[in-house]
């Protein structure tokens, strides 16, 4: 073959240019493609500038507290472009009983604040002697279990926040792999941080205290991550891959009228995407998927930009608990996060609206989600006058959610990969959904590619932030 390609990296999102990124670093000289279905990179990533005003379709940001992540921003040079809103300085607010109340970022300030009555902290603590269930449990029932139900309107918002998920479906194996672990080894949540913390604190001695993280964006919006991302690789868009196939040589990818081959393959997709191809595939050793899909849960992003009469209390945004029955699940206060987003005077709101528990409102139109979500945030927030400026963005990526189940599926995929040599398979979902999910499992694959081996990944004790 006249250039053979050493690693064929299906998808050009946020994972995939990653995994090419540090590949080219770990093997500079070695032969990596990636071929992209849409016409541009950035999958998920995407920014939208209109009239002075920036929003997201998709991610807003990222926290700077994983070295994957903070690693790809200085080799890039991104470090040096990076708005930074840190969490010490920001303040999140939680809807309860139909008002915004200002939320600490840890969660053992919150059980100290008054958001928690007396009985409610008491019985948190009923977790240093509840014995662990070791069977999948969801979320929500977890969290009754070891901490009591008073708490599930705080655990609602932290996943409606990330998952824009149902607490009652998200699998507790799945979406904190590392605190579940925690609790059975050590038998209680609250025993296993205290350790944790005694060691880490051992380790430091006596460094300065610990910062909160900060969330990072771009002056340009998110959608510059990607874009800068790409500028250096053998990138092929509007380039679908159709099929995959293990044979002699490697691994070929076939799209409608190519076929490529390499002796390593990515796929670089969201869950669902990957197990198309992995169900069709063929060559392949080793059993089929437990789970043909996974849901995915969609959200539509009303971006309204506002005059100097509204009043939007100071921090990141607020998040809405199921049960407050709201129209929005939540907004962010872009311009207070990130300066800049908006013509001067002026303020940017992203009301986010939809997710796993309300599908239906993703098919009203335009002017009644923008109309219901002005209603419900000026409830909420002082918006004497209409916006402005309004842009419905419907992004056309679901976010996976993890729920029961989803741990069997993910160690057959482990399974797969180990069965099958020179097959990588991150993306969307598969050990997480959120950026910093995608740059760890991502440098772990172009490290286990450059080593001849597979990826191993472990379950980290994620901080829980709102
Ligand atoms: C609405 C929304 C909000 C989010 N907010 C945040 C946030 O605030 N913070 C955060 O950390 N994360 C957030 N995320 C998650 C974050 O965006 C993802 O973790 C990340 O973008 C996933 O990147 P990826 O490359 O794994 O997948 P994708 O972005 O899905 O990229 C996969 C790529 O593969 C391409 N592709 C698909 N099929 C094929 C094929 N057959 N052949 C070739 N190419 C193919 C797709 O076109 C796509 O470009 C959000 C996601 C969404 C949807």
């Amino acid at each position: 073959m006249a250039n053979p390609i050493d690693t064929l990296i299906i998808g050009g999102g946020l994972s995939g240019l990653t995994v090419a990124h540090f590949l080219q670093k770990y093997k500079p000289g070695a032969k990596i493609s990636i071929l992209e279905k849409a016409s541009s990179p950035g999958g998920a990533i995407r920014s939208f500038q209109h009239d002075g005003y920036l929003a997201e379709w998709g991610a807003h940001g990222f926290l700077d507290n994983v070295e994957a992540s903070r690693e790809l921003l200085i080799d890039t040079g991104l470090d040096k472009e990076a708005q930074k809103a840190p969490l010490d300085d920001f303040v999140r607010y939680i809807c309860l009983n139909g008002k915004l109340n200002l939320i600490p970022q840890n969660p053992r300030k919150i059980i100290k604040s008054n958001l928690v009555s007396l009985p409610a902290k008491l019985r948190v603590l009923g977790d240093l002697w509840k014995k662990p269930h070791p069977e999948e449990q969801t979320v929500a029932a977890w969290a009754a279990y070891r901490f009591g139900a008073s708490l599930l309107p705080f655990v609602d918002a932290v996943l409606t926040g990330t998952y824009a998920g149902d607490l009652n479906r998200l699998s507790i194996d799945a979406v904190f792999p590392g605190i579940r672990a925690l609790e059975l080894e050590k038998g209680s949540v609250i025993r296993g941080l205290l350790q944790k913390r005694k060691a880490a604190k051992e380790k430091q001695q006596a460094g300065p205290k610990k910062k909160l993280p900060a969330m990072i964006s771009f002056p340009q919006g998110m959608g510059r991550l990607p874009e800068v991302l790409a500028t250096d690789k053998d990138l092929l868009c509007s380039t679908a891959v159709v099929s995959i196939h293990k044979n002699e040589g490697g691994w070929e990818a076939r799209t409608k009228d190519k076929s490529y081959q390499a002796n390593s393959l990515v796929l670089a997709l969201s869950v669902n995407l990957s197990l198309a191809l992995l169900q069709n595939a063929s060559g392949l050793t080793g059993e089929g998927a437990p789970l043909p899909a996974i849901p995915e849960a969609r959200i539509v992003t009303i971006a309204m930009g506002f005059g100097e009469t509204a009043k939007i209390p100071f921090g990141f945004g607020y998040l809405a608990p199921e049960q407050e029955k709201r129209f929005a699940l939540g907004a962010l206060f872009s311009t207070h996060m990130f300066p800049g987003r908006a013509p001067k005077g002026h303020v940017l709101l992203e009301a986010l609206v939809g997710g796993r528990r309300h599908p239906e409102k993703l098919a009203l139109d335009d002017d009644i989600l923008v109309q219901q979500t002005y209603d419900d945030l000026k409830q909420l927030i002082n918006l004497p006058d209409p916006p402005v400026f309004t842009q419905v963005l419907r992004p056309r990526h679901g976010i996976p959610q993890l729920e029961i189940g989803y741990p069997k599926l993910l160690a057959w995929r482990n399974r797969l990969v180990a069965e099958n040599r020179g097959l990588h398979v991150c993306g969307f979902g598969w050990e997480g959904i959120g950026i910093n999910d995608m740059t760890k499992s991502a440098k772990q694959i172009a490290a286990a590619i450059s080593a001849g081996g597979a990826a191993k990944g472990e379950a980290d004790v994620k901080g829980v932030y709102f």
